[in-house]
Parts: C-alpha cells; structure tokens; sequence
C-alpha cells in the first residue's frame, strides 16, 4: 500500500484537461526528470503542477506503468490508436527523461508492429521525429522505417505502399530526418538495414550496445515473415 504525500497534477489544456494525484516518492523513485522539469507550486500540503503538453490520455497511461508496470490500453483500440498512443508514450518519456519508459514504450510498439505485421503510414513521421531528442531511440526506428521502405517498395497498388510522394513529404518537413535518412542511404545504400521491427531489440533499447542488457531474460519475441 501507498502511503506519503501526493501532488496535484494537472494535465492537458482547455475542456480536456484533468487532474490526477500522484504520489511524489513514486515519482521521485521512477522518474525524476518528471517531478523535476516543472514547477512546483504552494507549500507540501498543497502542491500542484501543471503538463500543458501532454493530453490525459497518455497520463492515464503512464500511471498504469507508474503503479503497475503495465502499459495497459482500453479494449478495443484500433492498432493504429494503439501505435499511435505508444508513441505518444514514448514521446512523454522523452520529455521527462524516464529512460526506463522509453525502452518499454519502444519495446511495446515494435512487439505491435512484429505482432500484428502492422506498418506505419508515413504521414506524421517527421512531427513525431521533432518531437523526440537526437539520439532517442524512436528516431533511429523511424530512420530505418523510412530507408527499408525506400529500398524494399511495397508494390503499387497495396493498402501499405509508400509512394515516392508520401516520403518526399515527411523527408521535406524535417532536416534532421532528412539528413539522417540520406546518411544512412550514403552510407551503404542502405544494405545495413534490415526490417526495422525484426532486428535484434537491443538496437533500440537505451544502455550501450557493449553493456549487458538489463532485459535479457524476457522472452524473445516470436518473428514473422512476410
Ligand atoms: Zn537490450
């Protein structure tokens, strides 16, 4: 059981805000970055703070992993909504720097897309690419999402095809991604580049690649082939 002060939060803006009360000891354990990033108002009894840019949704889901270790969505979602909540996620960590939750958004969204053989539209790749640091991990998955699609075309025609048009629209919005996709292609024409979803995990996980990694005993995920 839970015990020790809580602080009000605030979340999101206008008609969709909500407040949530969390308790601080948790936070100060789990993430830090959070409590420390914003403000904190009035005396102990009475302390509130404020995410204007994180929506109640995602808060909602990050108290799932806070208090249970879960990140637990409502029945029913579509894989889209899901994959899109995940990023949302993982953008929220990286804000905050909760690397722990970086890793499992991360962890959770590839387990989805291997899962469900579900691939991202490109449309809105490069917004969640500005939103993310230089060297968060999400950024490296998009990279790779975006060079695997462009030397390995679904064909004309399919549900999943990314036209030339579609790339040149996400590559045009942002310079980094922009940059960070021709590097890899210039690189070695992209040959590096596997399926982004089927390489080794530790690849998008946040300790070194030298480093032990801290999830070695989880399952291995089951692979798809198309
Ligand atoms: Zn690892």
């Amino acid at each position: 059981l839970l015990c020790g002060e809580v602080i009000s939060i605030h979340v999101g803006k206008g008609q969709k805000a909500e407040t949530f009360n969390v308790h601080i000891q948790l936070l100060e354990t789990r993430c830090p970055g959070l409590i420390r990033g914003i403000e904190v108002l009035g005396h102990a009894s009475i302390r509130t703070m404020h995410l204007l840019h994180t929506s109640a949704k995602t808060f909602e889901v990050f108290l799932s992993w806070l208090y249970q270790s879960v990140i637990g969505f409502d029945d029913g979602l579509e894989d889209t909504e899901v994959i899109a909540e995940l990023i949302e996620l993982c953008v929220f960590a990286d804000r905050y720097t909760i690397t722990e939750l970086i890793d499992d958004s991360i962890e959770c969204l590839l387990d989805c897309v291997q899962s469900r053989d579900h691939w991202f539209a490109p449309t809105g790749m490069a917004k969640i690419y500005e939103k993310v640091r230089v060297g968060c991990k999400l950024r490296l998955f998009i990279v790779r999402c975006m060079v695997y699609h462009i030397i390995h075309p679904v064909p004309a025609g399919e549900a999943r095809e990314w036209t030339s048009r579609d790339v040149a629209n996400e590559l045009m919005r942002s310079k980094d991604l922009c940059c960070d996709v021709l590097s890899t292609l210039m690189n070695d024409g992209g040959s590096s580049v596997e399926d982004p979803s089927l390489v080794p995990r530790c690849d998008y996980h946040s300790h070194a690649l030298d480093e032990a990694c801290p999830r070695a005993g989880d399952p291995e995920p089951s692979q798809t082939s198309e």
